[in-house]
């Protein structure tokens, strides 16, 4: 028999979810879990994004707007953009496998970081195109190493800022010498999944850099501040000439009408997105310190989630949690690291107790 998929398929694991918390009550019974692994806004959805959604809720016999053009046209108008500069996808994550399958071919290359988002790996080997994970330096994304591995045949590179698991960034002046620098006819993606989240005072987004570079993308979600995880909304904005490619590859229909309607109303509730960048940025302060007053390390970061080092397996540590009914992400590949959801002050203080107690 010939083989099933190709080799690189073959190769390929799930992507692993943080484990939700009706898992943790089927199996081991515990009812009051917190989850503090999907980097989700604890805070929840605008009220507003709920009510929109009501109001469509007896529609859903129609197929949602293929183009998205409310949605669309908001963003556009947001970011002194052109409507047809703006691509929606379900979920970011659409749109990372989205610029795999429209710009790559499986005899050309991809560049990413390690470790870094693993859809991108994941879409990669999906569609059987080599690529380079350049391991981060310090924790921080290596622009220089990462410039080094682009080879004639690269045709992709993807930048997570912030970065997930690390939390890290790159600053404003680092990331428009690497926009300058990487060769013109490869597609640079910069995913800005935690931009909303980013205080630094050097952090930029990719969208103020548009100049720099024909090829570039820059994708938004609203799976994190904006609180509407489970409706899978996200955006690229590009050129017109790569969005245009985008738009023939994609799935019609990608984003519901229920998504598209929350995300709309999401952005017209500009208090909601700040409190929940106050509230993130105090707990993100005040869990740092707390962890590293329990002797983890803690890398600093510009997210909604922080990554600690800690002395003992990382696995062990994250099953001693899970028996006290605390959920946070371990990663294959890093022993000694878990990433914890900045969560509200209630579930971080659930957390602490219950780290308190396993590391006793
Ligand atoms: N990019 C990064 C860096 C992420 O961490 C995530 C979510 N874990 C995504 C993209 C995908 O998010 P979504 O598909 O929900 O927009």
């Amino acid at each position: 028999m010939s083989a099933l998929v190709t080799p690189s398929i073959s190769l390929l694991r799930p992507y692993e979810a943080g484990k939700p918390v009706e898992e943790l009550a089927r199996e081991r019974g515990i009812t009051d879990a917190v989850k503090l692994a999907s980097n989700e806004n604890p805070h929840g959805p605008s009220p507003k994004a709920v009510e929109a959604m009501r109001g469509v809720l007896a529609d859903v016999n129609r197929y949602p707007d293929a183009n998205a053009y409310r949605l669309r046209e908001r963003l556009a108008a947001s970011l002194s953009v052109a409507m047809a500069e703006v691509v929606q996808g379900n979920g970011s994550n659409e749109l990372l496998d989205l610029l795999v399958r429209t710009f790559t071919t499986p005899s050309d290359h991809i560049v990413f970081a390690e470790p870094s988002f693993v859809v991108y790996q994941i879409a990669a080997m999906a569609h059987g195109v080599a690529f380079t994970a350049v391991p981060l330096t310090n924790d921080v994304h290596d622009l220089d190493a990462m410039l080094k591995a682009v080879t004639p045949k690269t045709r992709l590179v993807f930048v997570a800022n912030p970065n997930n698991p690390t939390g890290t960034y790159v600053g404003r002046a680092a990331l428009e010498r690497f926009l300058t620098a990487v060769p013109a006819d490869v597609v640079v993606a910069i995913d800005e999944a935690y931009a909303e989240y980013a205080d630094a005072p050097d952090y930029a987004s990719a969208l103020s850099m548009r100049g720099l570079r024909e090829r570039l993308v820059v994708l938004r979600t609203f799976s994190k501040i904006y609180g509407l995880a489970a409706l899978r909304v996200g955006y690229a904005v590009a050129t017109a000439e790569l969005c245009d490619y985008l738009n023939r590859v994609r799935a019609p229909f990608n984003v519901s009408s229920l998504g598209q309607v929350a995300a709309l109303a999401s952005l017209e509730d500009g208090e909601h997105v700040e409190k929940s960048r106050t509230r993130n940025g105090v707990e993100r302060a005040r869990l740092a310190a707390a962890l590293e007053s329990l002797g983890l390390r803690v890398t600093p970061s510009q997210a909604n989630f922080v990554y600690a080092r800690v002395a003992m397996p990382a696995r062990t540590l994250y099953e001693a949690l899970l028996d006290r009914g605390v959920i946070v992400r371990a990663f294959g590949g890093l022993p000694h690291h878990v990433r914890i959801t900045v969560g509200t002050e209630r579930e971080n203080d659930r957390l602490l107790a219950a780290l308190g107690e396993v590391l006793k």
